[in-house]
């Protein structure tokens, strides 16, 4: 009989993993199931939708038609309930029950509410699905005034919607910079003239104690926590994902706000693997525990899971991820872990071009570019590789920096 596998959840994880099983394993029966009314898209480019720059159409990437094709059983608008691993079968919210050999968790997270009263107001937005970018794009369209929550990389997203919408926004954040544990205040600086020129301000040691609402239930206004009142038609809440583990609580599955795998995606629990945001994997660059939240690294986690399931321990994951923002008028990437780390290097050029690189035991584990991406690859190599650095501070922070300088330096000595 050929093997069946089960993969829940049809972002990029659980589809490239679908993918890959496919190629590799022609005979294979193949279920999908997504509590989506859609097949895969582009979850990065929904933000173009929203700000209105894109339709919908280049947002998709899979019609139902490329998993017929591919004999790949589609379950649309089909939430999974329960994971029973002993029995090896899961089950749907309609009772209908799927048993596997091999199983693959792909389930990623959901947006978390501000603990705030009216926080789930009509009006106040979290972004995560095409559907979430379709009633961002319809309520921003009628907007005048936005208040956005959240100093991070999905904030920013609502900050440029309001730039592209025309709405004038006010971004309240609790520190005193946006992206506070990977920026400095140069760095961020940065950022807050983009923003500023986009008509949205930052307004800082802010937050939201709470929304008020008209007689409708619509948002009207945020107050921060000192009491100021910004008035808004529209709010932006990108604080944080909840990861979806809530299905295999009742397993021997291992979770710790997301689930447990080692570096060839495998749960605590046989035939039973993970792959994508949902997962906190044995980094073997970093050698610990990490969690990255981006397309690239969940796209090869699913086809890294899948070669796993077809052949044990055949390949291990190893990269090095990178999440870029596109909306101004200058380059900004992050790569690895920014926010980890024992210590720094930093520096701003010029104007318009800041760099800061987090080291942990002399070696890059992650970094922040703002201005001039030129350096990347030198980085991400040094970092793939585990180069030890600890000598180098000084040239990592020269203007043109190459990893040849760094190479031709180490023969030197
Ligand atoms: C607006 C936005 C902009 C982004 N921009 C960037 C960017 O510029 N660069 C970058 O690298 N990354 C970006 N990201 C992050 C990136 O999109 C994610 O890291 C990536 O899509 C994660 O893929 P995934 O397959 O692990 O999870 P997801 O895409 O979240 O897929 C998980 C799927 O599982 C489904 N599911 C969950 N539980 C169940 C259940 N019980 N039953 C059935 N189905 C279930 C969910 O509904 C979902 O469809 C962005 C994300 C958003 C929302």
């Amino acid at each position: 009989m050929s093997e069946s596998f089960v993969i829940i959840g049809d972002g990029i994880a659980g589809s490239s993993a679908a993918e890959t099983l496919r190629e590799e394993a022609p005979d294979a029966d193949i279920t999908v199931i997504t509590d989506e009314g859609e097949s895969l898209y582009n979850r990065i480019l929904i933000k173009e939708f929203a700000k209105g720059k894109l339709p919908e159409a280049p947002i998709s990437i899979h019609d139902e038609s490329w998993y017929e094709e591919r004999e790949i059983d589609l379950e649309l608008n089909t939430l999974v309930v329960d994971v029973r691993t002993d029995d090896h079968e899961i089950e749907t919210h309609e009772g209908d029950v799927y048993e596997y050999d091999k199983l693959l968790l792909s389930i990623g997270g959901t947006p978390q509410q501000l603990p705030v009263e009216n926080s789930d107001a009509d009006g106040v937005h979290h972004f995560w699905t095409f559907q979430d970018a379709r009633a961002i794009r319809e309520s921003a369209d009628a907007a005048d005034d936005a208040v956005i929550v959240g100093a991070g990389l999905l904030g920013i997203d609502f900050a440029a919607i309001c730039g592209a919408q025309e709405i004038e926004g006010k971004y309240l954040m609790r520190g005193n910079r946006w992206w506070r544990y990977a920026l400095s205040e140069e760095g961020a600086d940065l950022m807050h003239e983009a923003m500023l020129e986009r008509g949205v301000e930052p307004v800082f040691d802010s937050g939201v104690d709470r929304f008020e609402t008209d007689d409708d239930g619509h948002v009207v206004a945020a107050v921060d926590p000192n009491g100021d009142r910004y008035e808004c038609d529209f709010a932006g809440v990108a604080i944080g994902l909840n990861m979806n583990t809530e299905i295999v609580e009742d397993t021997d599955v291992e979770t710790d706000d997301g689930i447990l795998v080692d570096e060839y995606m495998r749960t605590s629990v046989d035939d039973v693997f993970a792959a994508g945001d949902i997962t906190r994997f044995h980094d073997v660059i970093l050698g610990e525990r990490a969690q990255n939240g981006a397309w690239g690294s969940a796209k090869e986690q699913g086809t890294i899971a899948a070669r796993n399931m077809l052949d044990p321990e055949s390949e291990e994951f190893r990269w090095v991820s990178s999440y870029s923002i596109t909306h101004f008028d200058f380059p900004f990437l992050s790569f690895g872990h920014p926010t980890l780390g024992d210590d720094e290097v930093m520096r701003k050029f010029g104007d318009e071009e800041w760099r800061r690189l987090a080291l942990k035991d002399g070696r890059i584990v992650g970094g922040v570019l703002i201005g001039n991406l030129a350096p990347q690859s030198g980085y991400k190599k040094l970092m793939r590789e585990g180069v030890d650095v600890s000598g180098q501070k000084e040239l990592l922070m020269s203007e043109d920096f190459s990893i040849d300088d760094l190479e031709q330096e180490a023969a030197a000595e």
